[in-house]
């Protein structure tokens, strides 16, 4: 049996080149985004064998997250990486008292992942293959292109780029204030790449019912692979009447920060296409945990942001699902993914496939080791 002997965790602050600005701000909710809290989970064993993993936080929370993983990370020494259930459990009661959704759980999204890194790399497989996969590569589109502080001639012209990168499918950013605009942002994309793109729009929660479902009628003969976001992302009723009402898949779930959210979603009907984030929900283990109840309940599969992580476990998942291409990671990696013919390549290396870049240990911030190094 091999034992966790070291755990270094890093807090690390990524710049973005823009400011990012989605529905949200365009509202007055948030302001725009100019960086990325990754919480970074590095395990080393007695055997030799290691693995990394991370969580995120947008906005705020980044301090939060390695707050907590800071308290609770002493407990992973000396346990067996294999069990990661039982390790998980046991930092679950080393933080009960915070809970199990949230901060809390996404502290321990970076450990979990770090731990199913490990355990691929030892088996010498792809984490996909550890975990079953249906797939060596999964259908990709593109987010990055597509927000709401660009101009539509830039929108345009970066479709045209992500296609030509053989990323298969574009979406674009809706929910401003003007539906009148958001409609003609969404003509003018889809004269531009034409009727055999797939196409999809985000509103990221901000309309309600009525404008929501008003939105989904104008569009209804464009053929959207989906309507992501359209209500308040714990309006389960909404979606499901949503849902309910139109043609169009609806697609939510990103912004739920555990199993039981995600719950809730599954049982209400509310979505045609379920999002979760891995590292929101707490990591890989809760998101198999969730994947299993979607697919159980006939959902498709499109995880939110974290292409690094979710290409594995969308490749794991029994329906033909989609992965979201993010461009903003890279830097803080030695490899690149791979795009071919509208989908991304699952690859061969062991475990995620990733190690840390100098430029990701020149932007941290903070960090702390425990055990022998
Ligand atoms: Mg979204």
């Amino acid at each position: 049996m091999d034992r966790i002997r070291h755990v270094a965790l890093s807090s690390v602050t990524l710049p973005l080149d823009v400011p990012i600005s989605d529905a949200k701000v365009l509202t007055g909710r948030q302001k725009p985004m100019t960086e990325i809290a990754f919480l970074f989970a590095e395990i080393a064993t007695e055997d030799g064998h290691s693995g990394t993993g991370f969580s995120y936080s947008k906005r705020a929370g980044g301090p939060a997250q390695y707050a907590h993983a800071k308290e609770v990370g002493e407990n992973l020494i000396g346990q067996d990486p294999s069990d990661i259930g039982k390790v998980y459990e046991s930092l679950l009661w080393a933080g009960a008292s915070v809970g199990r959704s949230g901060v809390a759980t996404q502290a321990l999204a970076a450990i979990d992942v770090a731990l199913w890194d490990l355990k691929a790399k030892r088996a010498g497989l792809p984490l996909a293959k550890l975990l079953g996969a249906y797939r060596d590569s999964v259908r990709t589109y593109n987010t990055s292109g597509g927000f709401l502080h660009a101009p539509i001639e830039e929108v345009k012209a970066r479709a045209t780029q992500s296609l030509a990168d053989g990323i298969g499918g574009i979406k674009i950013k809706v929910g401003q204030p003007d539906m009148k605009e958001d409609l003609r942002r969404l003509a003018a994309v889809r004269e531009h790449i034409g009727d055999d793109v797939p196409l999809m729009v985000d509103a990221n929660q901000q309309w309600d019912r009525p404008s929501a479902l008003r939105f989904g009628r104008a569009v209804e003969e464009l053929g959207l692979v989906w309507i992501e976001e359209p209500l308040d992302a714990y309006d389960a009723e909404g979606h499901a009447q949503l849902a309910a009402a139109l043609d169009t898949p609806i697609a939510t779930g990103e912004m739920l920060s555990s199993v039981a959210e995600h719950v809730r979603l599954i049982e209400a009907r509310a979505a045609d296409i379920i999002q979760p984030d891995a590292p929101r929900v707490g990591g890989i283990t809760p998101f198999l945990r969730l994947a299993t109840l979607a697919d159980h309940a006939g959902l498709q599969l499109a995880p939110h942001f974290a292409m690094e992580i979710h290409l594995h476990l969308a490749a794991a998942y029994p329906r033909e699902p989609w992965v979201e291409h993010f461009e903003w990671l890279n830097p803080l990696f030695n490899e690149r993914l791979e795009t071919r013919d509208g989908r991304m390549i699952v690859p061969d290396r062991p475990g995620l496939g990733f190690t840390l870049s100098e430029q990701c240990r020149k932007w941290t911030v903070d960090s702390v080791a425990f055990g022998r190094a």
